[in-house]
């Protein structure tokens, strides 16, 4: 459950506030933009789709997706973080096969993902469904 409040941030360790995401309760940190949810929640979210991109919106992220295998997230991006939840080491794997976006997930817990995580597994999900 990420229902417990008062989590910080795996990147910050700041707090993280409760928001709605797509009528979706997640934790979120305002300082890195980072979202913390349950598996099902995003599941739920990429079923639901209920944020319609635009076309131009598509296509710039669709391009910044490609180029983020070059760039390869350097830094502190490619550390390994802790769960929120429980402090272990989380998992960096692909949300699903062939899905070019990795997020970090306790198989307990939840998923972390990094700013603009959300929004590439979303059109990753429309774009699927298209085929
Ligand atoms: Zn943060
Ligand atoms: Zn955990």
């Amino acid at each position: 459950m990420t229902g417990a409040d008062n989590l910080r941030c795996p990147r910050c360790q700041l707090l993280m506030r409760p928001e709605e995401y797509e009528s979706h309760r997640v934790q979120f940190c305002s300082t890195c933009w980072g979202y913390w949810l349950e598996a099902e929640t995003l599941q739920a979210i990429l079923d639901e789709h209920q944020y319609k991109f635009s076309k131009g919106e598509r296509s710039t992220l669709m391009a910044l997706m490609r180029s983020a295998g070059d760039i390869d997230r350097s830094g502190r991006e490619s550390e390994l973080i802790d769960c929120p939840q429980c402090g272990r080491q989380m998992e960096r794997r692909k949300w699903i096969d062939g899905c070019p976006v990795e997020v970090d997930q306790c198989p307990d817990h939840g998923i972390w993902l990094d700013t603009g995580e959300i929004k590439e597994l979303q059109i990753f999900a429309e774009s699927r469904d298209k085929e």
